[in-house]
């Protein structure tokens, strides 16, 4: 058996880590794999190439995709996924290991559903918010990075006794803004999905300032929904005007870099998973972590939720954060 193997929609760390234990697992005798470059793109483009054990030497620990990723409308077209389905053929692939997100997920579907090619997906991305697993690749490490950067910016939020405004990624996903909030003692929180409610943030202010309390942290997800740190710096400049403020955007730092171990692990047990699943003759899942098992679930059943954040995190931040 032929396994391709591709990277799409936006990257997330651990990509790698799972590359190569796709490629390992499918070292097994009569099977072989193949490396799709730049997503649905390479394969509408012919740029397939085998993979072997020596291509994915020290990755393991490397950010990004030795695949390159991309954003392919193209596919979108079922002219030109014909062109990939004789792409695949020309190189005898029969099963495809897709890492990406929902909208990657629709595309392997299509491939399945119009050429019986069979496909599993691996999800990929540092929102978590694919329904059917409880984490994502990538999530981890986004947080981890994050955090980093905020307990850095608390050493000078204290040193001056500032207001920090801390802007990250999650435009239409509470899932960063929330785990990094309580990981780092924020006095509070601003997510999409919410109306947030403002008087519980201006109250909070308000008590810091009566302790005499003046440097602090608050995470916002970045995004329309929240307006974002400058947004939110606006208005507490306006009621706050003691308190001296600083917005900083984290943006893209937090999909880069080392894969936490976290990332690696899932990685490693999700890429094992989805070849040994191809080589057994099954498509049309998914690779999930669910309750500490990696496990398959329908394709059809995996999709981006816009997932209501949870009020008990958000109550639990303000009371810590306090
Ligand atoms: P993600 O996989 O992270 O959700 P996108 O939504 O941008 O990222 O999708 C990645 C790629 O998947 C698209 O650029 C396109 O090539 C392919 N794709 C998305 N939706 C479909 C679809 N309905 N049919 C075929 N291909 C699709």
């Amino acid at each position: 058996m032929r396994i391709g193997i591709l990277t799409s929609g936006g990257d997330s760390p651990g990509m790698n880590a799972c590359i190569r234990a796709v490629v390992k697992t499918a070292l097994a005798p009569g099977t072989s794999c193949f490396g799709i470059r730049s997503g649905f793109q390479g394969l509408i483009l012919n740029d397939i190439h085998p993979l072997g054990r020596d291509d994915v030497r020290y990755i393991l620990h490397r950010g990004g995709t030795m695949l390159y990723s991309a954003r392919c409308p193209d596919f979108m077209l079922p002219e030109k996924r014909q062109l990939a389905y004789q792409n695949l053929a020309k190189h005898g692939i029969t099963g495809l290991v897709v890492i990406g997100g929902d909208g990657s997920f629709a595309g392997a579907q299509a491939m399945e559903k119009e050429a019986g090619i069979g496909v599993i997906g691996i999800p990929g991305t540092i929102d978590n918010d694919i329904v059917g697993t409880e984490m994502c690749l990538g999530f981890d490490t986004a947080c981890q990075t994050a955090v980093d950067a905020i307990d850095k910016i608390r050493d000078t939020a204290t040193s001056h006794h500032r207001l920090f405004l801390v802007e990250v990624m999650g435009r239409h996903s509470p899932a960063i803004a929330l785990r990094c909030a309580l990981a780092t003692g924020a006095l509070g929180v601003l997510v999409p999905g919410t109306h947030y409610d403002m008087a519980q943030l201006f109250a909070a202010l308000s008590a810091a300032k009566a302790r005499k309390k003046l440097s602090n942290i608050v995470v916002v997800a970045e995004g329309e929904e929240t307006g974002g740190a400058a947004l939110l710096a606006h208005h507490i400049g306006r009621h706050f005007p003691e308190y001296e403020l600083r917005v900083a955007v984290l943006g893209h730092i937090q999909r880069g870099g080392s894969p936490s171990v976290t990332d690696r692990e899932l990685g490693a047990r999700m890429g094992a998973l989805a070849a040994e699943a191809l080589m057994d003759g099954k498509s049309g899942h998914m690779t999930a972590y669910v309750r500490g098992q990696v496990c398959l679930v329908p394709l059809d059943t995996a999709h981006t939720s816009k997932p209501a954040p949870n009020q008990d995190w958000i109550d639990l931040i303000a009371k810590l954060g306090a």
